[in-house]
């Protein structure tokens, strides 16, 4: 029997658990209940796949300048290149939120950029004092 993970966010935890066969509704968490668990596929590719996204998207210029200008191809674009076939998380839900009032909150996504390249380019080594 194949072990699925799952994401609990009152656990805010992942559950590893048992599942037949293409069941379309996920066990409950064995902590808490709850029903409501999200798929994960796989932590490790997830993020792969988040940090290529936003590589692609910011290394298309078209696209960034898309997004600067509130052009609507760009956020359809943006959505199509997001969904990628995968759940997003809770902060690509918000962004997508924001942009759907109308802002691009580009500065956010240049942070979520960051955090996939790690902390080295976010932060200027001058400003460290070790
Ligand atoms: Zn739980």
């Amino acid at each position: 029997m194949p072990i699925y993970e799952y994401w609990c966010s009152p656990c805010q935890k992942k559950v590893s658990l048992y599942q037949r066969g293409f069941s379309s509704s996920p066990p409950p968490c064995p902590h808490c209940g709850n029903s409501q668990l999200k798929r994960i596929f796989s932590t490790f590719s997830m993020h792969k796949t988040y940090k290529d996204v936003y590589e692609d998207i910011l290394s298309d210029r078209e696209l960034t300048q898309g997004m600067v200008h509130n052009d609507p191809r760009a956020l359809i674009e943006w959505n199509k290149r997001m969904s990628g076939g995968e759940e997003a998380g809770p902060e690509y839900e918000e962004i997508t939120e924001r942009m759907e009032r109308g802002e691009w909150p580009v500065e956010q996504i240049q942070e979520k950029r960051k955090e996939f390249l790690g902390e080295e380019e976010a932060k200027p080594k001058s400003a460290t004092s070790e």
